[in-house]
């Protein structure tokens, strides 16, 4: 049998694609870190949740072939389920919803922080809550602390855009730890209050910069360091300190209650990349934030009580990964959109009560499911 003109460069292209796969495959780094066979409680002390903000599936997949199948810290992961990110009142939703929907197990309105419809009652968070019950409680972002996901834990109000309201509402929560910037938002105010006196009188140790330097790290004393004034750089601008962050975070949160803790790790600015469709921004925050699990990772494995779940708030950018040119060797990430879209995110989980986290559900659902894990 003979194969015509059109066909034999076809068997050429397969010959040489397997070639460069086994090639990728030997040169990959291998996944130092291993899920597999690990024994821990039976229920979950200490939760630590991950949101990649603009992260679902299309994110998830382009950090996997950028990096190298089977390097990454997502594919570690023995529970996977699916959320639906909608809110109350529209399909696509934000960041402020999307978060409360995490905060408080309640759908509410785009924009809105905290605060359910229809006439904007307060709704209290899980970490207002287990703050109540005298667990500590911390949350680390690459953004500034008054933007809508890390506001949506902490503070209640209608409209995200009140940030100065936002950075007052910290001090009604007891909170252990934050890190992330924005600390004009705190000492240089309209109403010229200083927030960071008022912490300081508190009791709180407050740093400032990126460097986490002379942290309270022994959990003698609660703390805010505020690694920029404004919004933190980008990942791909040399920003770091968001996995050192994690590990401090946790380190520190398990000295400071013998109840467990709870703490919202924020990667803030994969969202910021899919809405300026900037594919090199998108890759090195999925870097870092899958450094920042893999921290996060490592102290579950390590302490047997803790819950770890990563997820996004909604997918941002509506990207593809396309093939490249005639080429299906490799793909060109596409951007349908500057705004959010309505895809489904995929839920990651690992530890004590992963299991409750399979299968496919409401974003709500993740605070019943944290609830039910921790038997709170
Ligand atoms: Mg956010
Ligand atoms: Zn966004």
């Amino acid at each position: 049998m003979r194969y015509s003109k059109v066909w034999l460069p076809f068997f050429h292209k397969v010959l040489l694609s397997g070639l460069l796969l086994c090639s990728a495959c030997a040169s990959a780094p291998k996944n130092e870190l291993n899920l597999q066979g690990v024994t821990f409680a039976k229920r979950p002390k200490n939760i630590i949740f991950l949101i990649g903000d603009g992260m679902a599936g299309a994110q998830v997949s382009a950090h996997i072939y950028w990096s190298g199948v089977g390097t990454t810290v997502f594919e570690q992961f023995p529970v996977v389920g699916f959320q639906k990110s909608h809110a109350s009142d529209y399909l696509v939703t934000d960041s402020a919803a999307g978060a409360t929907a995490f905060a408080c197990g309640q759908k509410t309105k785009v924009g809105a922080i905290g605060v359910l419809p229809p006439d904007e009652r307060p709704c209290k968070t899980i970490l207002e809550e287990l703050d109540g019950q005298g667990l500590a409680t911390g949350m680390v972002t690459t953004c500034t602390a008054t933007h809508a996901t890390p506001a949506s834990y902490i503070s209640h109000l209608e409209l995200r855009a009140l940030t100065e309201e936002i950075a007052a509402e910290y001090l009604k929560t007891s909170f252990d730890c934050l890190i992330a910037g924005g600390e004009t938002q705190f000492n240089q105010r309209y109403d010229k209050i200083n927030l960071i006196d008022t912490l300081k009188s508190r009791g709180y140790v407050i740093r400032r910069g990126p460097g986490l330097r002379n942290l309270p790290l022994d959990g003698s004393r609660p703390f805010v360091n505020f690694t920029h004034e404004m919004e933190p750089p980008t990942a791909s601008g040399g920003r770091t300190y968001l996995p050192p962050a994690t590990k401090i975070a946790c380190n520190f949160l398990q000295k400071r209650s013998d109840k467990g803790f709870f703490l919202m790790v924020e990667g803030s600015q994969i969202d910021w990349a899919c809405h300026t469709n900037d594919k090199s921004w998108l890759k090195a925050e999925m870097a870092d934030f899958d450094k920042a699990i893999r921290e996060a990772l490592r102290f579950a494995v390590e302490n047997g009580e803790t819950l770890v779940v990563v997820t996004g708030d909604h997918e941002c950018g509506g990207l593809a990964l396309v093939a490249q040119g005639n080429s299906r060797k490799y793909f060109t990430p596409v951007f349908s959109t500057r705004v959010h879209s309505a895809t489904m995110v995929p839920v990651y989980a690992f530890g004590p009560g992963a299991e409750l986290f399979s299968g496919t559900y409401e974003n709500t659902d993740i605070y019943v499911k944290m609830r039910e894990a921790l038997g709170r």
